[in-house]
C-alpha cells in the first residue's frame, strides 16, 4: 500500500555514527535481510500518528478488503478511500493521510475500524490489536450486536445479568438497571451458571458491564414505561414495609 516505515529512538551519537533502537524490528529485518540497507530519516513529531498505529490501520483496512474477497491492490486502494471518507463523515474530521495525520485521529480511526470489524463480524487479523482492545468496550459491544463475549456466536444469544444470587425470576431481576449485563450464547450461558460467575470470569477474564438507561432504551431491553414501573413499585414498597 504505501512504502514501510520504522520508528526508533536514538541511543547513542559517536560523530557521524548514531545507534537508534527500533520499536518494531521484526518487519525491519526482513528488509535488512533482502539486503535493503538504505533508509530516509525524518523527525517525529510527538502528537503525529505512530508507526505502530499505521500499521494497524493498514492492518484492519486489509483484514475488511480480504473479508470482502478483495485481491487487487487498486481495490484495497479504493477501500482505504472509502473508509477514511466514511469516517470522516461520522466523525466530523477533515480529510487526512495516515503518512502525516495526528496520533488522537489515528486513535479514533482504529476503534472505528474495530467497531466496524465487529458489526460486520470481520475477525481480526491483528493480534496485539486484541489486548489493546478495551474489555468492557467489547463487552458493551458484543450487548449491542447480540454476540457471545466469549465465542462472536450470534444465535440463541441470551443476556446474563450478574449478581442475581438468589433472585430467581423475580420482578427485580428483570429490571437490568441494578445489574452488570453480558450477551452469551446459550453454551456459555450454561457454562457460567455451571461454573459460577467467579470462575467463569477467571476463565474468560471480563465482567458484565452497566448500561446506562439510555442505552437499555436503545437496546431495547427495557422501556422508559417499565423503568417507571420498577420505580412506582419499590418506592410503593417501602411505603408499606415503613407503616
Ligand atoms: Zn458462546
Amino acid at each position: 500500500m504505501e512504502n514501510e516505515r520504522y520508528e526508533g529512538h536514538v541511543v547513542s551519537v559517536k560523530k557521524d555514527l548514531v545507534t537508534f533502537r527500533i520499536d518494531e524490528i521484526d518487519s525491519m529485518s526482513k528488509l535488512l535481510k533482502k539486503g535493503r540497507i538504505h533508509f530516509d530519516l525524518t523527525e517525529h513529531e510527538p502528537e503525529q500518528i505512530t508507526g505502530i498505529q499505521r500499521r494497524k490501520a493498514y492492518s484492519m483496512i486489509r483484514d475488511i478488503g480480504v473479508a470482502q474477497g478483495y485481491e487487487q491492490s487498486y481495490e484495497f486502494q479504493k477501500l482505504k478511500v472509502d473508509l477514511k471518507e466514511s469516517f470522516c463523515r461520522k466523525t466530523g474530521y477533515a480529510s487526512f493521510s495516515l503518512s502525516n495525520c495526528s496520533k488522537y485521529i489515528a486513535t479514533d480511526l482504529i476503534s472505528w475500524l474495530v467497531e466496524l470489524c465487529f458489526f460486520e463480524g470481520i475477525p481480526f487479523q491483528f493480534k496485539d490489536l486484541v489486548n489493546t482492545f478495551d474489555t468492557e468496550r467489547r463487552v458493551f459491544l458484543c450487548l449491542v450486536h447480540k454476540q457471545c463475549t466469549v465465542c462472536g456466536q450470534t444465535n440463541n444469544v441470551q443476556i446474563n445479568h450478574e449478581d442475581t444470587v438468589g433472585m430467581g425470576n423475580d420482578r427485580k431481576s428483570l429490571d437490568h438497571r441494578n445489574h452488570r449485563l453480558e450477551a452469551l450464547c446459550s453454551y456459555h450461558h450454561l457454562e457460567l451458571h455451571r461454573l459460577r460467575a467467579k470462575f467463569f470470569s477467571n476463565k474468560y477474564h471480563f465482567h458484565g458491564t452497566k448500561l446506562r438507561d439510555e442505552q437499555l432504551i436503545s437496546l431495547k431491553l427495557m422501556s422508559r414505561k417499565q423503568m417507571q414501573e420498577f420505580d412506582d413499585f419499590s418506592s410503593s414498597n417501602k411505603y408499606f414495609l415503613a407503616s
